[in-house]
């Protein structure tokens, strides 16, 4: 049977259409928030990684086809939502059929915090060598000199007299007669923490913050086989807060573009041009490879490649993730180039012509109806006015009125 469970989060059917998905997110993300609903313990994680695979058209797709197991596992490497949610999607919550949250069991995680996203662009070469990068960020933590308690004392803070603690400000607005809007914002006084340091007892080090600003280096080991959009997780290296489980810096690799070759999958595909000499009479060229080896490919004469023509050299495609010494193929898409126009001298085309495979047989039809025409050259951009003196003159001659020619209708263009 199908798994439905995301559809069954969203409470929507699985036919449900883009904006009914978005509407129902917007609902429910609302009625579960946190801040609003504070005992419905991961409702709202559930909401959100549910909108966020059925949102994606690509992700949806891949769901329907495999389901969420499928997704932890299949998806594995392109960080689905992130092995914690995983573990809870299946091992608690909703979907095990026991729940730990809510309940008042001591099983309440710690709030945690929001991730911390970097892109880090990469080349083609780096994916398929291997590359260390430094990533230089800077983040929260918590304070050493007060522990986080922001006060010099150590004291508990005071509760904030202008929200009573809660962080939050309520404030009605009218929407009409009898109908008003509850709203909530964050405290001004206290930013939302709901709590005052007074100010001579302020750590001297954060201010009363509780965290300092610092900047940290990452080594970001880019792994042979990476793809674009590949996620690397720093579990807990986000930004620090006191009583909050930090979050997790996530590196999203951003492949460059490159000059020779497109990557699909382990897969490289390059296209190469060579002379119709070459596509009759045999070649070779080199190529370049990503770890600066020089790949010699000889092609035997006698073997035709024709336009658009496709060869494979086995094994030179990208590294496989965690296999490396397995690689994918090079994908070679040849196209010919032409001698251009007079080329030789007529006495040698007649030669040639008595190389080539000889000419398919013409014959004149035999009736009064053969009309003599030119061909003349195209161009996409300019369409030739040739063509609608042309096509008038036959409209004319015709018997069928009815129909001008083609070149008739572009005239107003
Ligand atoms: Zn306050
Ligand atoms: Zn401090």
């Amino acid at each position: 049977m199908a798994d439905n469970k995301l559809y069954d989060i969203l409470g929507v059917s699985r036919s449900a259409s883009d904006t009914e998905i978005k509407k129902q997110y917007r609902k429910l993300a609302k009625e579960f928030h946190p801040d609003k609903n504070p005992e419905a313990g991961d409702k709202f994680k559930e909401i959100s990684y549910a909108y966020e695979i059925l949102s994606d058209q690509k992700k949806r797709q891949l769901y329907d086809r495999v389901g969420l197991k499928g997704l932890q596992e299949g998806g594995g490497h392109e960080g689905f939502g992130g092995d914690d949610l995983f573990s809870h999607l299946f091992g608690g919550g909703l979907f095990g059929g026991f729940s730990g949250y809510g309940g008042g069991g001591g099983m309440r995680r710690r709030q945690r915090g929001e991730d911390t996203v970097h892109p880090l662009k990469v080349t083609l070469e780096d994916m398929y060598n291997g590359k260390t990068s430094k990533l230089q960020l800077s983040k929260n933590v918590i304070c050493e000199k007060c522990a986080g308690k922001g006060s010099k004392t150590g004291q508990a803070p005071e509760k904030c007299p202008a929200c009573n603690g809660c962080g939050m400000k309520v404030t009605y607005r009218s929407l009409g007669p009898g109908m008003a809007q509850q709203v909530q914002s964050a405290c001004t006084d206290c930013h939302g923490s709901g709590e005052l340091i007074r100010d001579k007892d302020k750590c001297t080090v954060c201010k009363g913050k509780k965290v300092c600003n610092e900047t940290k280096i990452l080594e970001v080991h880019v792994d042979k086989g990476m793809k674009n959009n590949q996620k690397i997780l720093f579990r807990g290296e986000g930004d620090q807060q006191p009583d909050v489980e930090a979050g997790d810096v996530v590196i999203i690799l951003q492949q460059k573009p490159h000059e020779r070759f497109e990557r699909n999958g382990d897969d490289l595909h390059m296209k190469h041009t060579i002379s119709l000499t070459d596509a009759l009479c045999g070649f070779s060229f080199v190529v370049h490879q990503l770890d600066q080896r020089d790949l010699l490919i000889k092609h035997p004469p006698g073997q035709v490649i024709k336009p658009g023509d496709v060869k494979i050299v086995s094994g030179e495609g990208m590294p496989i993730y965690k296999n490396p010494f397995e690689r994918g193929n090079m994908f070679i898409t040849f196209q010919i180039k032409f001698p251009e126009n007079h080329f030789a001298p007529e006495a040698t085309l007649l030669k040639l012509e008595s190389m080539l495979p000889p000419r398919p047989v013409f014959s004149l039809p035999d009736s009064a109806q053969v009309e003599e025409v030119d061909l003349v050259d195209y161009d996409a951009n300019e369409r030739s006015s040739h063509s609608h003196v042309r096509n008038r003159g036959e409209a004319y001659a015709s018997d069928d009125e009815e129909q001008p020619g083609p070149g008739m209708q572009c005239m107003h263009q």
